[in-house]
């Protein structure tokens, strides 16, 4: 078993579509260990995001990140962390394939509807950034 974290971001909570991504988690075979909404503020988004903070896109993705509350899961499978990326599709929603959730619900490059962790390192730093260990069951 394996667990990764995913998000549903602002675009996908804002359009009430947070039920129908969930649905397709758990069809997928993952086991939801951990959800909650919450409203980040931008210096919890810089945080999160904090890889990302020489690139141009930064602080207008950190500024989406905060507009609204957003749904932080920890879900759980065997090979979580790769079948999560695949069910997200490619991080622009023009270029994911079909079947994926950024190609069903994407709007555009920036919000893009999820969120998930690329690597077991990146898994590693973003579950403990939202879930003690009390709340993943
Ligand atoms: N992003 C953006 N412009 C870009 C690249 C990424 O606004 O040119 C946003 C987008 O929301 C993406 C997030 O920044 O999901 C993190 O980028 P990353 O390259 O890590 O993509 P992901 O891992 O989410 O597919
Ligand atoms: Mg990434």
């Amino acid at each position: 078993m394996e667990r990764t974290f995913a998000i549903i971001k602002p675009d996908a909570v804002e359009r009430k579509i947070t039920g129908k991504i969930l649905e397709k988690i758990e069809a997928a075979g993952f086991t939801i260990v951990g959800m909650k909404r919450i409203l980040l503020s931008k210096e919890q988004a810089m945080g999160f995001y904090y890889v990302h903070k020489e690139r141009p896109f930064y602080d207008e993705l950190c500024s989406y990140m905060a507009r609204s509350p957003v749904v932080v899961l920890a879900i759980e499978k065997a090979n979580a962390i790769a079948d999560w990326r695949e069910l997200m599709g490619a991080t622009n929603p023009a270029d994911a394939e079909e079947g994926t959730l950024r190609k069903e619900f994407g709007i555009s490059l920036g919000e893009n509807s999820v969120h998930g962790s690329d690597s077991p390192e990146s898994a590693a730093y973003e579950i403990p950034y939202f879930f003690n260990a009390l709340e993943l069951v």
